[in-house]
């Protein structure tokens, strides 16, 4: 058997690798490093897959974020409503912009931010809501705009962990995750859905006063040559991504087929499993497994995941502690108010999910899962 890992980068090359090689040396050649064509190109067919009018790549995702809320005219102190069990960046752009994170509670089947608790936290000075569409669904963007819409509220998707994913609306309509809101914002981090080789990070809209503005933003606060009206940031794909990104984007729906193929298979084998809840597919949108995330109930994640280590099947902890309690962006909160992140802290475990996973890898990981959760 192959070895088991996380997520298989190096087998997922090596498939592609012949074209890559030959695509990543032509721009070598062609000296073009920075805003070369490759970049404008794979913007353009980004747009066309997403169905957005504007696409604006820049460094890695973090930056997206950054520009996102910079373009939104915020001023320092205005609260930004965001998940609290989450990856770290979302939470520490708003802090670096002197903005003020809210952190709320996310539902228990999805993992993603609970539109009640939304409601809950606004307060006169709330200005925007960040959705993270967590390990590879997304929020209930319908519920989101309701909320957004009635308040005059901004919305930035955290598009980091769905891309590619599909959300449909009650009356049918079907739009790709990230371009629903005022803003999307994705990472191209290598074990991202769709990643690069190095970092990348693309920003999204429809609004064209906003993509100028996030353009401008990117680009040393420039709009026209060596003038510069705002304080922006320098935030850059490199054409070498950008190549290798136009290679891999028409693979995309084919990976994150592979990836709900294996998380099938994982769901049959946990599914009548008394201590054991499968990650739940929300209604409203596709799933992409950027992570497939058990739910352990009797209390033995830990030793659940020990006793993996040593069979060299390697599983995460996404998250283990929430932003909430971090001590960088520590917040006051009453555990009433948290009740799902709280039990999610203690419970989660991620196994392997990539777009390499053979089926006597599957198999090893789901009997070994059993066979420590029987003893
Ligand atoms: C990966 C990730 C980011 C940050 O992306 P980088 O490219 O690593 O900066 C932001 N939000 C979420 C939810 C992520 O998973």
């Amino acid at each position: 058997m192959k070895k088991i890992q996380m997520v298989d980068l190096q087998s997922q090359y090596y498939k592609i690798k012949n074209e890559l090689d030959n695509a990543v040396l032509n721009v070598m050649d062609s000296a073009a490093y920075i805003n070369g064509p490759e970049v404008k190109l794979f913007q353009q067919e980004l747009e066309n897959y997403l169905g957005v009018k504007h696409v604006i790549p820049c460094a890695n995702g973090t930056d997206a974020l950054q520009i996102a809320l910079m373009a939104l005219g915020l001023e320092e102190g205005d609260e930004i409503i965001t998940a609290d069990f989450t990856f770290a960046a979302t939470v520490e752009v708003i802090h670096l912009l002197k903005l003020k994170a809210v952190l709320v509670d996310v539902d228990y089947d999805t993992f993603t931010i609970d539109p009640e608790k939304i409601k809950a936290a606004i307060t006169s000075k709330t200005k925007a809501i960040i959705p993270v569409h967590l390990f590879g669904q997304c929020a209930n963007m319908e519920a989101i705009l309701k909320i957004a819409n009635e308040h005059q509220l901004f919305v930035i998707e955290d598009n980091a962990q769905a891309i590619g994913s599909d959300f449909t609306f009650t009356n049918g309509e079907t739009k790709k995750s990230g371009t629903m809101g005022t803003i999307g914002t994705t990472s191209f981090f290598p074990s991202k859905n769709l990643g690069c080789y190095g970092d990348g990070g693309a920003i999204f809209t429809n609004d064209d006063e906003i993509a100028h503005k996030i353009r401008g933003i990117a680009n040393h606060g420039m709009y026209e040559r060596y003038y510069h009206d705002e304080v922006g940031v320098n935030s850059r794909l490199d054409s070498i991504q950008a190549v290798i990104l136009r290679k891999k984007l028409p693979l995309l729906d084919t990976y994150n087929e592979d990836r709900r193929w294996a998380a099938d298979f994982y769901d049959e084998a946990f599914k009548d499993h008394e201590h054991i809840l499968t990650p739940k597919r929300a209604e409203n949108s596709s799933h992409v497994f950027h992570q497939y995330t058990l739910r352990i109930l009797n209390g033995k994640r830990n030793d659940l995941q020990k006793f993996l280590m040593e069979k060299e099947i390697p599983a995460m902890i996404y998250y283990p502690v929430a932003l909430r309690k971090q001590k960088a962006y520590y917040q006051e909160s009453d555990p009433k108010d948290f009740v799902n992140t709280d039990k999610l802290l203690d419970q989660v475990i991620s196994l392997p999910m990539h777009t390499e996973l053979d089926e006597e890898q599957i198999k090893y990981i789901t009997d070994s899962v059993l066979e420590f959760m029987n003893k």
